[in-house]
C-alpha cells in the first residue's frame, strides 16, 4: 500500500509575517508516528508545504492530510483535488476534531480526537476496504505506541529535528485551549511509558532536543522519572511548563541536571481576574517574578507565552505587558490576540453572547481580532499587539532586558539568542535555501548549553544503556 502524510502550509506561512525560520523549526512529527503504525511493506511519504512543494500528480492508495484551522482551506483543497481523482483521503487534526461535519464534507473518513487507537483501527478496516466514515478514539493510552518513522522526514529542512513527544495533553482547563477540546471524551492528559521515551532519545543524534508536550511537567512523578534518567545522557532540552510547575525546586533542579535551558512559559495575562475567568486557575500573578528568577538563577532561558484582548484588558495592556516582561529579562515572549478557537468552551460561550464577528478560518491565527471586546476595538487590539511585539524586540529593550541577568556571560547569551532568533531572517532565508540548517545546530547547542553548566555524557551505565542490554 502507497500512503501519501501531507501537511498543508498555514496560511500564515505565505503571508507579510513570513518568517521561513519559524515554519522550518519542527518536522511533523505526528505524522510521522501515524507512519509508525504501517506494516513493513508499505510505502509511504511525507509531505510537509511549510518546507517543500507537494505534487499532486501522484495517485497513491491512501492520502492522509492533519488539518489546522488556519491550514484547513488548503487541506480541503487538496483532499478535494486527489479525491477527485479517485484517491481515498482521510483527515484528521485538531480542525477536524473541532468541526467534523465541516472535514467530513472532503474526506473518506475522518479521524477525531487523538489517534494513537482509532488510526491502526482505520487501517485495519482499510485494507479489508472496510473503512468508515468516522474514526474517535475509545481509549487513551500511550502503551505499544510504535517510535515515530523519523526516516521519512527530511532532516536538513528543519532546524529542531530533535523534537519530541512524551505526553498527550494537558491537566489544566483554560477555557481558550485546544487541548481541552480535542481530548474532550476521555483522558485529557496521558504519558508514554518511561522506557519508550529513553529509547526515542537515545535514538536521536546530536545534543539538541525540544519536547513539544503542552506541559512536560505536568505528572511530576513521571517528569522526576524522566529527567532523573536522561542526566549523563549529554542532553539540552527546551520544552514547555506552567508558571506553577517551576515553583517546585525539586523538579526544576532535576530538569536542569538532564539538561533543561529554555523553557516556554504561558504566563498569558498580568490580571488575575482575566486568568481566573478563563479558568486559568493555576496561574497566580503574584508568582511570576518568583518563576521567573527561578528559571534565570539556574540558567535557563523564558520564552514568554501572553494573551492580549482578555476581557479586562484595556489599552494599557500592551505595553505594560512588554514592560514587564522586557524588566524581568525574559528572553522571548511570545504574544496572542485571544482566538476563540471552534469546540473551545470560549468559542461556544462567545457564539452564544454574539461575540464573534468574523468565521473566515483563516483570520483564527491569533494575529487578527474576531470577536467583540468591551474596551478594545479590533483595531487596537491588533496594532496594540503589533507595537507590544515593536516594543519587546526593540534593541534598546533588548539590550536593556539583558541587564537583569546577574553575570556578563548571562547577557551576552541573552542578547545572541534574541538576535539570532529575531534579528537575521534574511540569513536564515538564506541557510534555509541552501538545505544548510543543520550548520546552525552546534551553535545553537552552545548558545543554550551556557559557561559552566555540563550535562556530559557519562561513561557510567544510565537506564538507557540497560534497556538496550535487555534487548540483547
Ligand atoms: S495550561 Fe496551557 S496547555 Fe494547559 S490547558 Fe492551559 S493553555 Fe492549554
Amino acid at each position: 500500500m502507497v500512503v501519501k502524510f501531507i501537511l498543508p502550509a498555514l496560511i500564515e506561512a505565505k503571508e507579510r509575517f513570513w518568517r521561513s525560520i519559524k515554519y522550518s523549526l519542527f518536522p511533523p512529527l505526528g505524522l510521522a508516528t501515524l507512519a509508525g503504525y504501517l506494516a513493513d511493506d508499505d510505502i509511504a511519504e511525507i509531505i510537509d508545504e511549510h518546507v517543500e512543494e507537494l505534487d499532486t500528480d501522484d495517485h497513491p492508495d491512501l492520502v492522509a492530510i492533519e488539518v489546522y484551522i488556519t491550514s484547513a482551506k488548503r487541506a480541503y483543497k487538496i483532499a478535494d483535488k486527489y479525491r477527485a481523482k479517485g484517491v481515498y483521503v482521510v483527515l484528521g487534526g485538531l480542525h477536524v476534531t473541532a468541526l467534523p461535519e465541516e472535514a467530513a464534507r472532503h474526506a473518506d473518513t475522518i479521524v477525531t480526537g487523538p489517534a494513537e487507537e482509532a488510526w491502526p483501527r482505520f487501517l485495519a478496516d482499510f485494507r479489508k476496504g472496510k473503512a468508515e466514515k468516522l474514526y474517535s478514539s475509545n481509549t487513551r493510552t500511550l502503551a505499544g505506541l510504535p517510535l515515530p518513522r523519523r526516516d521519512l522526514i527530511a532532516k536538513e529542512r528543519y532546524l529542531v529535528p530533535n523534537s519530541i513527544v512524551v505526553s498527550r495533553g494537558c491537566p489544566h482547563g483554560c477555557d481558550f485551549c485546544y487541548s481541552n477540546s480535542f481530548f474532550r471524551g476521555g483522558k485529557h492528559f496521558y504519558t508514554a511509558t518511561l522506557d519508550r521515551c529513553l529509547v526515542e532519545i537515545d535514538r536521536l543524534s546530536g545534543r539538541h532536543l525540544f519536547f513539544l508536550d503542552d506541559n512536560i511537567f505536568g505528572d511530576r512523578e513521571f517528569a522526576l522519572e524522566l529527567f532523573a534518567s536522561m542526566k549523563g545522557m549529554g542532553r539540552v532540552w527546551q520544552g514547555a511548563a506552567t508558571v506553577k510547575s517551576i515553583l517546585d525546586d525539586k523538579l526544576l533542579d532535576a530538569a536542569v541536571q538532564s539538561g533543561l535551558r529554555s523553557l516556554f512559559v504561558g504566563f498569558e495575562s498580568l490580571n488575575e481576574q482575566s486568568l481566573l475567568k478563563h479558568g486559568k486557575k493555576h496561574n497566580r500573578v503574584g508568582d511570576y517574578d518568583r518563576a521567573v528568577s527561578m528559571l534565570h538563577k539556574r540558567g535557563v532561558m523564558i520564552n514568554g507565552s501572553f494573551v492580549f484582548g482578555l476581557d479586562a484588558d484595556d489599552k494599557t495592556v500592551f505595553k505594560a505587558t512588554s514592560e514587564w516582561a522586557i524588566s524581568c529579562g525574559i528572553e522571548t515572549s511570545t504574544f496572542h490576540i485571544l482566538t476563540p478557537y471552534p469546540g473551545t468552551d470560549l468559542f461556544n460561550r462567545y457564539l452564544k453572547s454574539q461575540r464573534i464577528m468574523d468565521f473566515d478560518w483563516d483570520k483564527y491565527d491569533t494575529r487578527h481580532a474576531i470577536f467583540t471586546h468591551p474596551f478594545l476595538s479590533k483595531d487596537e487590539l491588533e496594532e496594540g499587539y503589533w507595537k507590544a511585539y515593536e516594543y519587546f524586540y526593540k534593541w534598546s529593550n533588548i539590550l536593556r532586558s539583558s541587564m537583569s541577568h546577574e553575570t556578563f556571560t548571562k547577557r551576552l547569551r541573552h542578547i545572541a539568542y534574541v538576535g539570532a532568533w529575531k534579528k537575521i531572517d534574511p540569513w536564515w532565508a538564506m541557510i534555509i535555501r541552501l538545505k544548510q540548517l543543520k550548520l546552525a545546530v552546534p551553535p545553537l547547542e552552545q548558545l543554550l548549553q551556557g559557561k559552566g553548566r555540563q550535562n556530559q555524557r557519562k561513561g557510567a551505565r544510565t537506564r538507557v544503556s540497560a534497556l538496550h542490554d535487555a534487548a540483547g
